[in-house]
């Protein structure tokens, strides 16, 4: 990336909605999105390489240098009251995130932030968030990562320490569960959701019904990809 940010800038991959939020406890309910570049890690199945992969993408053309006041006007004339702030990793910006979020929680809304759970929250952050959706990457979704820098264990207990943080796990099968059963015994995470990795329909109702008795035994609550299961891989849904 060669942009240069002033204090009042974000590196934006796309902003889009009104939809739904297609995950986690919010399924279902309609907002926007605000979709930031640059990622601190590298899964092999992530959906969004657009927002760090140089090596497959020109991040500089994909990506959009948005003042915090053009993305509050454009966020607070939308008709929903929820704004879901992703990535990339949003917390590799999070100094500068501090003002939107706290400028979208003037006007009453509410905002999700998704996160891999690498990088601490800043504390005027996690004053005007309403969640942290927190998505550890297990060894399966980011192959060739080694387990230090895909789980940080003290930020991990910050989040959930924080009382304003959700887990969610991107399974492909059902021995992924162990390893989330470890990670949140490891950690006192909680609460804890898990979801099929996939793309398409297909996949996603095939490993939920793999999944979800077994991730029912063990505690953890279940969702899906509900947007892909309505628009596919569509890129802005
Ligand atoms: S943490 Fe998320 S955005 Fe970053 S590479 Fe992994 S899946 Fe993609």
């Amino acid at each position: 990336m060669t942009v240069t940010l002033a204090t009042d800038e974000l590196f934006v991959a796309e902003k889009f909605g009104p939809t739904v939020q297609g995950e986690g406890p919010s399924i279902g309910r309609r907002a926007v999105f605000i979709r930031l570049m640059n990622c601190n890690l590298t899964c092999r199945n992530c959906d969004t390489p657009y927002t760090w992969d140089s090596a497959r993408f020109d991040l500089d053309a994909e990506g959009t240098v948005a003042s915090i006041s053009d993305l509050l006007a454009w966020a607070t004339v939308q008709p929903v009251d929820l704004v879901v702030i992703t990535g990339g990793e949003p917390l590799m910006q999070q100094r500068r995130l501090i003002a939107l979020v706290q400028g979208l929680a003037d006007a009453g809304l509410q905002v999700e932030i998704e996160t891999n759970g690498t990088i601490a929250p800043a504390a005027d952050l996690l004053a005007s968030v309403t969640r942290f959706n927190v998505s550890p990457k297990l060894s399966s979704f980011g192959a060739g990562m080694p387990s230090s820098k895909r789980i940080k264990g003290r930020v991990l207990g910050d989040f959930a320490a924080s009382g304003r943080a959700v887990f969610k796990f991107v399974v492909s099968s059902t021995a992924d569960l162990d390893e989330v059963t470890g990670l949140v015994a490891d950690h006192d995470l909680a609460p804890v959701y898990v979801m099929p990795e996939g793309r398409t329909a297909e996949e996603i109702t095939r490993r939920l019904a793999e999944i979800a008795d077994p991730a029912i035994e063990r505690g953890f609550h279940l969702t899906t990809r509900l947007h892909v299961l309505t628009w596919g891989d569509q890129r802005g849904r």
